[in-house]
């Protein structure tokens, strides 16, 4: 590996250490912790963490957020060449929203099957389907975004337990 490689790897891995910090936030509120970034020229333009629970909106995973504060904050519906940065590999409507953008790349940390084996209802993007928009790259601190979901999952569980529902805050 040769040092420019390495040198932006270790950016990749700051990127995401942010978007796993935004997660944090979500978990400690009760939400999925799912955080996310977006990258233009090397520095982050926009940061954003899941609100589904908190605005009561199916719509507000952490990438629309995300989109949405960064076209209104530069009042334009582009973003082509951005990179998005975020904990869990995005669902169809993350993605679709990310391709109208024009979003170049999403790197994200644990895989979508993590999430959907909590909530059982995330709808996968399907790489035989789906044949533009960006390019995905995955694994990137997933381990560490991983552990985050076993997290919430525990904290639903024990929540569930005490509270003799059935936990029905997915998203
Ligand atoms: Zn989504």
């Amino acid at each position: 590996m040769g040092t420019a490689a390495d040198t932006a790897t270790a950016a990749r891995e700051q990127f995401m250490h942010r978007a796993i910090t935004l997660a944090r936030r979500s978990l400690a509120a009760g939400g999925p912790p799912v955080g996310a970034v977006l990258v233009r020229d090397g520095a982050i333009v926009a940061e954003a963490q899941n609100a589904v629970i908190p605005q009561t909106d199916v719509t507000a995973h952490a990438e629309m957020m995300l989109l949405r504060e960064a076209c209104r904050d530069q009042r334009r519906l582009h973003l082509s060449g951005d990179e998005l940065y975020v904990t869990v590999e995005p669902c169809m409507m993350c993605f679709g929203a990310c391709a109208y953008a024009g979003i170049a790349s999403i790197y994200f940390g644990a895989p979508i099957a993590d999430l959907a084996a909590i909530t059982g209802r995330e709808l996968a993007v399907d790489p035989g389907v789906v044949t533009k928009g960006p390019a995905l790259h995955g694994g990137l601190c997933g381990k560490e975004c991983s552990a985050l979901l076993s997290e919430w999952q525990q904290a639903r569980n024990v929540q569930s337990g005490v509270a003799g529902t059935t936990g029905k805050q997915s998203g």
